[in-house]
Formats: C-alpha cells, structure tokens, sequence
C-alpha cells in the first residue's frame, strides 16, 4: 500500500495513465516517484538518527564532564 506525502492517505492506482491517485488532495505519483521518495525517505529518517545519536553522545560526554 502506497501512502501520499502531502496528506498521507491511501493512494489509488490509476490503470489507464498508470500513476497513482491520491483522492483527498489530487496530487499524482508515479511508480518511479514513489520508489525514489521511499529511497529519500530512508536516507533522511537514517540521518536524523546520527544526528539523534550524536546529539545524545555529546549530552553524555557532557555531563561526565561536568559530573
Ligand atoms: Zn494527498
């Protein structure tokens, strides 16, 4: 199942111009598109990660300093 970015609703396959729908706000995807968001997607949720993670280790790092 396919999810739209904007509004995150179910997104319809459309048959004849082979994209898919998103019914609530009309926005189109097509395959390709949506494989390539996916792919974005991965990489910036992975980032936030380091991030999140380099954050904590310097908070850590941190207090033992001032500990
Ligand atoms: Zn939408």
């Amino acid at each position: 199942m396919r999810f739209c970015r904007e509004c995150g609703s179910k997104l319809i396959y459309d048959r004849e111009s082979r994209e898919y729908v998103c019914r609530v706000c009309g926005l189109t995807y097509t395959i390709q598109e949506l494989v390539v968001y996916s792919e974005k997607d991965l990489e910036e949720r992975f980032k936030k990660d380091e991030k999140k993670k380099l954050r904590e280790e310097y908070l850590q790092w941190w207090l033992s300093k001032k500990g």
